[in-house]
């Protein structure tokens, strides 16, 4: 089932983008928990994490994580550190059930998370 992030790829609905390709979209999360916080998205409608097939998408993924490193770059946060989080399911915290990977960076990270 489509969400609100469809919406976005879609550009039905408004998003701050800073990066897009081929295969995958990032921009600013709309309740930041950090100085950045952006969600890094396939184009493709994956649910979770549980539905990541290895052989289907690890180039997807691939490049999910060269987004994040280069948006990380680009915003000057690559030589401090920064934290990468896919949450699945209820108790992992996930709300839309569009895979996303968070990027959050511009501060020291608590560990463990809540
Ligand atoms: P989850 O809890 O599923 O891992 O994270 C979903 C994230 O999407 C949350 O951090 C939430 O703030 C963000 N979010 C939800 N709806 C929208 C939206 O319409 N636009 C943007 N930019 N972010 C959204």
């Amino acid at each position: 089932m489509s969400t609100i992030f469809s919406k976005i790829i879609n550009k039905e609905i408004p998003a701050n983008i800073v990066f897009e390709s081929d295969n995958v979209l990032a921009f600013n999360d709309i309740n930041p928990q950090a100085p950045v916080h952006i969600l890094i998205i396939p184009k493709i409608e994956i649910p979770k994490v549980t539905d990541i097939n290895g052989n289907e998408h690890s180039q997807l993924l691939g490049e999910m994580i060269d987004a994040a490193n280069k948006i990380a770059k680009d915003l000057g946060i690559s030589e401090d550190g920064f934290r990468l989080v896919f949450n699945c399911g209820e108790n992992g915290g996930q709300e839309v059930y569009h895979l996303h990977l968070h990027l959050l960076g511009g501060r020291k990270m608590n560990w463990p998370p809540g």
